[in-house]
């Protein structure tokens, strides 16, 4: 039996309301729906394009009611908001990612145990839930790194450990921060080759689209750059896009995720982390895609026909972090920018610029990689962004 279909004028709800979430509301409101946003931050850039705005913490049970009462289906634009509220709304209509894709995609370690568990190479790890246990023996040797089992994102709460002297110091830093149920993951830390990603959609029905292999390049645990369509053997993009729909299909995900994988030197893969949701390494498919990865999370909510999924062209999308979109937004800066053919901006409309902080993006379009990479290049160069 096919899912039912929520059509257009329904109202789509949506936790989170950064640029994911702005995205996903700017795409279904062109297909006729209307959206309501829930982020306790009134500034957050998705309120500009919701019908409805919800700005109370996600704990506030009026707010949860109403809420409900306003939407037909929810999604989210992040693995960070409260599990146990998509399980409240899961009641009452479909949640997609489902609560459970969401729990086990929430703690760092549950995930990878998961992925190990349905044979999906991953790095060594293991999970501690105390600071102490950092000086335990460890069979994964050094470097390690050492992350956050839950909340963590754009390489926040993560530390390198170089050697054994290093653990001290990071120990201190674990103590500051431990909180009671506090749990890191420590993995071995991988000279990989390559990393890479990929976008997989899939309907209620089983159905999946896959998207091409992208090559990125993160700076201090953050995306700076992505290559559409990764330059690597076909047989390697055809191991990602399997080990991503096995991934998918295991966790019996509803809606889009990003599957991040690195590639080592002697050829094997091994999924860094599942995102259940579109990811900032699949903006590129707003600008070069038949159908991007927002309107597949529009799609797959919706219980509608997944988009085909077919690259118009090749593109570079860099990141603007923090101050860098100052540069971009000057006369010149923009004179230059969008005097470029093929180049697309993308500001997310957020009025504090913090370091780190994403504040927007550029998609070079060129007929090849090497020609958007040489656009995107030139163009830092001038801007005197930091080159990868
Ligand atoms: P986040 O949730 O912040 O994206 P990730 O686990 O993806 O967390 O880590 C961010 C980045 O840090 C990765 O994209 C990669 O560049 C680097 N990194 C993460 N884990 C490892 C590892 N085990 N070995 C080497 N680099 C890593
Ligand atoms: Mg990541």
């Amino acid at each position: 039996m096919s899912p039912p279909v929520i059509a257009p004028g329904a109202t789509l709800g949506v936790l989170g309301g950064g640029q994911l979430g702005a995205m996903f509301a700017v795409a279904a409101r062109r297909m006729g729906y209307d959206v309501a946003v829930w982020d306790p931050d009134a500034e957050a850039p998705a309120h500009q394009f919701a019908g409805y705005s919800l700005i109370t913490p996600f704990s506030d049970v009026a707010g949860r009611k109403d809420f409900a009462q306003r939407v037909r289906a929810v999604t989210y634009e992040w693995e960070n908001v409260p599990g146990e509220l998509c399980e409240q709304l899961e009641r009452e209509m479909p949640v997609r990612p489902s609560s459970r894709v969401l729990r086990v995609i929430q703690d760092r370690i549950e995930q990878k145990t998961f992925l190990r568990a349905h044979g999906l190479a991953v790095p060594g790890f293991y999970g501690i839930s105390r600071p102490e246990e950092l000086g335990r023996q460890t069979l994964l040797g050094y470097p390690l790194i050492c992350k956050t089992a839950t909340a963590g994102y754009d390489g926040k709460g993560q530390w390198t450990i170089g050697r054994a002297e290093d653990r001290a110091a990071v120990q201190q830093d674990l103590t500051k921060a431990f909180r009671p149920g506090s749990r890191w993951i420590l993995e071995e830390y991988l000279s990989f080759e390559r990393e890479l990603s990929i976008l997989v959609a899939r309907g209620a029905d089983g159905t999946t689209r896959t998207y091409p292999v992208v090559e990125n390049i993160h700076q201090d645990g953050i995306l700076r750059q992505t290559t559409v369509p990764a330059d690597v053997p076909a047989a390697v993009a055809e191991q990602v896009a399997a080990m991503a729909r096995e991934a998918v299909q295991a966790l019996d995900g509803v809606g889009v995720f990003c599957i991040e994988l690195f590639l080592m030197g002697d050829g094997r893969l091994l999924v860094n982390e599942v995102a259940p949701r579109p990811h900032n390494s699949g903006h590129y498919s707003l600008d070069a895609c038949t159908v991007s990865q927002f309107e597949q999370q529009v799609r797959t909510l919706c219980g509608l026909p997944l988009g085909e999924v077919r690259l118009l062209s090749p593109a570079v999308m860099l990141n603007l972090i923090g101050d860098e979109v100052s540069q971009v937004t000057t006369t010149p800066g923009m004179q230059q920018l969008l005097s470029e053919p093929g180049a697309a901006l993308h500001l997310y409309g957020k009025r504090a610029i913090r370091p780190k902080r994403k504040m927007g993006h550029i998609t070079f379009l060129a007929s090849t990689c090497a020609e958007a990479l040489a656009t995107a290049r030139a163009f830092r160069s001038h801007q005197v962004l930091p080159n990868p």
